[in-house]
């Protein structure tokens, strides 16, 4: 080995998902001389997972379209797929992995392992559920079994599907199934749709356009019982019978954290705790992405968020670090956006209900307001609610639902989370108008004016924030 392949820093990454995806591209920058091994279980480089939902609809026809390839780069980013991490020896810095194809198992040495095995669909162990596993129970993580829900829903003899969990999987799920042509149920426990991500005085329009779209909520009652002998036949909902082929598991995704937690590696409830640098307990083991327990960006209490948008986010603060740099995550926001057919459900931050739980003196306003002007055809409604602290105005969180201009609003709100403005700084900031897309003051700009009076919050102070570069009265400074 050479001097200079012997200061080769050694980067190996577990899972080839978003989150270790970006780690690698983080690193190979930060250090142009580092290696990095990637380790994946699938025989194929990488897959979309957020659009399954749109393959098992139809609107993407072809289900490969959503690989995706990672080029080798010559002593640089290597790939073993079809290769297992089953363990991991801190002490000594060396993975073991398993070649699944034949078997064999080999050390593999590394400086530096980021963690980004991502999670698995939950399945609930109601009766019946561990003896049709296959039969007619489905879940939607990957490619093979989002086509497998979409040949069963093609199938002449299926009629009825059921799908378990109203989140925002289980919702996608439901209304591709519809759009397929079948009759379709969502059994959720709590008694509205997204119970975790909006309020719910937000649920009753998603629950209007499930309806609409033939969706049927069964709501506020548990899945009791799995039924049916050979395959699938029905569910039961309490003492309510609901005849189906189908029965999807759309109930959470609990992170495939075995292989540290087997380590040694700190964890709360499965997730790998990590601190501000995405480092584990672990002597230069960094977890990231689905499997990882980060902290909130509003008050840095423990969080998790398994969205895309964290994995690259986390990966790429790893990778940094991974390479010999010194980066950190600022917290997680779960800022997500979901639709239930042509209505767009985002949100970002605290949901009134968490803000409350979690010690803040909180309030939520709401409006609802055309997204343009009277006179410009086209206008629809949009309803934005935000949670704020009393007294302060601090935003803690943001809600907005309709069926056009929610994803732009609801990514204002987040990053005015991030920046952690005030009500006031919101109803200052100068939004852009064009009567094609907004309306002069623009719904956020509403909402924002309108809070500072509800709130009786004391008239804000807008700060001077630059410099002018160039004052025509101070002769002093004039340059000559
Ligand atoms: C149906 C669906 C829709 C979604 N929609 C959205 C959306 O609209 N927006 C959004 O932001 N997020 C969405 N998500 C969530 C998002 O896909 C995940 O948060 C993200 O993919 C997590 O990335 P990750 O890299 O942590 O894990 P993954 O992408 O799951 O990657 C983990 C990888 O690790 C591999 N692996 C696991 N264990 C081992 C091992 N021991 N050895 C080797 N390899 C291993 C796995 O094979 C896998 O390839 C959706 C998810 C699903 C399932």
């Amino acid at each position: 080995m050479s001097d200079h392949a012997k200061q080769q820093r050694d980067i190996v990454i577990v899972g080839l998902g978003a989150a270790g995806l970006y780690a690698s591209k983080a690193a190979l920058s930060q250090d142009r001389s580092c290696r990095v091994t990637f380790i994946e279980e699938r025989d194929f480089d990488q897959f979309s997972p957020c659009a399954l939902p749109f393959a098992i609809e139809g609107v993407i026809e072809d289900m490969d379209r959503l690989k995706h390839s990672l080029p080798e780069l010559k002593n640089r980013l290597s790939k073993y797929l079809s290769h297992s991490a089953v363990s991991l020896d801190p002490e000594a810095k060396v993975l073991t992995v398993r070649n699944l194809q034949n078997g064999e198992d080999r050390p593999v040495p590394y400086d530096a392992l980021v963690l980004a095995t991502g999670a698995q669909p939950v399945m609930l162990p109601v009766p019946g559920a561990a003896q049709l596993a296959g039969k007619g129970i489905h879940v939607v993580s990957d490619i093979e079994n989002a086509a497998a829900l979409k040949n069963a829903a093609t199938r002449t003899d299926v009629r009825a599907a059921v799908v378990v969990g109203a989140g925002a999987i289980g919702l996608e799920t439901a209304h591709a199934l519809v759009k397929l042509g079948l009759s379709v149920t969502v059994v959720e426990a709590e008694d509205r749709p997204l119970p975790r991500t909006i309020d719910p005085e937000m649920a009753g329009p998603v629950l209007d356009r499930m309806k609409d779209l033939g969706i049927k909520p069964v709501f506020g009652r548990p899945l009791s019982r799995v039924l049916g002998r050979e395959c699938v036949e029905g569910v039961q909902v309490e003492d309510e019978t609901i005849p189906c082929e189908i029965l999807v598991m759309a109930v959470g995704r609990s992170p495939r954290s075995g292989l540290a937690v087997r380590a040694g590696a700190a964890e709360d409830r499965g997730f790998i705790v990590v601190n501000n640098r995405m480092e584990t307990t672990l002597k230069d083991v960094y977890a990231v992405g689905d499997i990882a327990r980060t902290f909130s960006r509003i008050n840095h209490s423990p969080s998790v968020m398994q969205l895309a948008t964290a994995a690259y986010k986390q990966g790429t603060v790893a990778g940094i670090n991974a390479a010999g740099g010194n980066t950190s995550y600022p917290g997680v926001l779960n800022t997500f956006v979901t639709a239930v057919g042509p209505l767009y459900i985002g949100g970002t931050g605290y949901t009134l209900e968490t803000a409350l739980r979690s010690g803040y003196r909180a309030k939520a306003v709401n409006l609802s307001a055309e997204t343009k002007s009277h006179y410009m055809p086209g206008g629809v409604p949009v309803t934005l609610r935000a949670v704020l602290e009393e007294g302060t105005g601090k935003i803690l969180g943001a809600q907005a639902l309709g069926t056009e201009g929610v994803a732009w609003r609801i990514n204002i709100f987040a990053a005015a989370l991030h920046g952690g403005m005030t009500v006031h700084d919101l109803a200052e900031a100068e939004l852009a108008y064009y009567p094609a897309v907004s309306q002069m003051v623009d719904p956020i700009s509403q909402l924002a004016e309108i809070a500072i009076k509800r709130l009786k919050l004391p008239p804000g102070k807008c700060e001077d924030v630059f410099t002018p570069l160039y004052n025509p009265d101070d002769k002093t400074k004039r340059s000559t």
